[in-house]
């Protein structure tokens, strides 16, 4: 008998509240393109980058050693340290490293566990409207309710602070913040940061801050929410993904306050002992070795985040100049049709998957997010023949 013939047969029903949950909407793109042989791939947030050559030494010395046992769920005591020190310097932040940071498996393993570990089912949790989709999956896994707040493109996708107040129930208890921000290229203003740790204070909730593109700074005006933090109520989400060209590796981190990071500790625990050992390695030599590979990134990053914005302005369809994290939005409502179906007759007709509006939020239907994550060559050919498709169908 096969796995699935045994489903339904002895009246179990459908397999927990994940069924019928839509995946991330920009995944059916992302698998029809891997599908089609040459198809310029704009859709993904996968750095082009090969990870920094003195990690691979790092991990190729390791592996030789051959020590491949569990480490402690919240990780080895050394990364840990080198993770305190960079907090320190890159996010202005002081944290014990004992107590108050702890490893997991990517950015997405950290913000899972955060949610996890600060919610009871039937919370609602506030969520910027476009977001990352990722977060609604976490809800879904949570029992908690998903409220998206506007962060409208007519202020460069910052929180309509006042609309997110409007928003709070005596049931909303988590406030969740991505900057810089992902589908948008925002980057915050201080001042927004402070109204919305204000208004998270002035309600008593948790802050749960996505800052996973932190070093992806493209115009110097990052500042970390969880260094804003006066009353520990801010959590944080950190990734080597991004900033080391490290997505396949598999390691990020929560950093706030000891009493939520042990919780977090729990939920990692229950869900995957300790991240790979070989990788945490990784992290370190990332963290120990020469940082220059990270400005020329992030300057290859500034450069790509320039051709688009001409390419995409000069065209009419820019919508906003990203300032950090690697994505732009096109503005693709001439064609007049909605996201996922411009993505799908793009990628069929003209070979260039980019991701819908419309997998991001509501508010975003007419646009599609571009990467700016692939080659510059590959952002030149893949905009010129996304214009050329959108003007063709005024
Ligand atoms: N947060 C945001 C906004 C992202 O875009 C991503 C990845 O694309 C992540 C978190 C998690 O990345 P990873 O799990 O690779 O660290």
């Amino acid at each position: 008998m096969s796995i699935t013939a045994g489903v339904g047969v002895v009246g179990r029903g459908a397999p927990g509240r994940m069924h019928g949950i839509p995946y991330a909407g920009n995944r059916e793109i992302s698998l029809l393109a891997a599908e089609q042989p040459g198809a310029i791939r704009l859709e993904i947030g996968q750095p082009s980058f090969p990870t920094p050559p003195h990690v691979l030494d790092a991990v190729r010395e390791e592996l030789g050693a051959g020590h491949f046992g569990y480490t402690p769920t919240q990780g080895s005591s050394e990364l840990r340290e080198h993770l305190a020190a960079k907090l320190a310097r890159v996010n202005g932040v002081r944290v014990d490293p004992a107590s108050e940071l702890t490893i997991a498996p990517g950015g997405v393993g950290a913000l899972a566990a955060i949610l996890a570990a600060l919610t009871r089912p039937g919370d609602e949790v506030l969520v910027p409207d476009p977001a990352w989709p990722n977060y609604l999956l976490m809800t879904a896994t949570t029992a908690t309710t998903a409220v998206r707040y506007p962060c409208p493109a007519a202020s460069g996708f910052e929180p309509d602070v006042e609309a997110l107040e409007s928003l709070v129930t005596p049931r909303t208890r988590v406030l969740v913040v991505n900057n810089p921000n992902n589908p948008t290229g925002a980057v915050y203003d201080a001042a927004t940061l402070a109204a919305l740790l204000d208004v998270a204070a002035r309600h008593d909730l948790w802050v749960v801050s996505d800052e996973c593109y932190d070093q992806i700074d493209l115009c110097g005006s990052y500042r970390s929410l969880l260094g804003m933090d006066g009353d520990g109520r801010v959590v944080a989400a950190f990734t080597f993904s991004k900033t080391y060209a490290m997505a396949g590796w598999r390691i990020g981190y929560a950093a706030g306050p000891a009493r939520v990071i042990d919780a977090v500790v729990k939920v990692l625990e229950a869900c995957s002992s300790c991240v790979t050992s070989v990788s945490q390695r990784a992290a370190e030599a990332a963290l120990t070795g020469p940082q220059e590979c990270v400005s020329a990134m992030v300057e290859e990053y500034r450069q790509r985040a320039e051709l688009a914005c001409d390419l995409l302005g000069g065209a009419g369809l820019l919508v906003a100049k990203p300032l950090g994290a690697f994505y732009v939005m096109a503005d693709i409502s001439q064609a007049g049709m909605g996201s996922r179906d411009f993505a799908l007759e793009l990628l069929a007709e003209r070979s260039v998957a980019v991701a819908p509006g419309a997998a991001f939020g509501p508010s975003c239907d007419g646009y599609v997010r571009i990467s700016l994550a692939s080659p510059a060559a590959d952002l030149r050919e893949g905009i010129a023949r996304t214009v050329d498709f959108v003007h063709g169908r005024r």
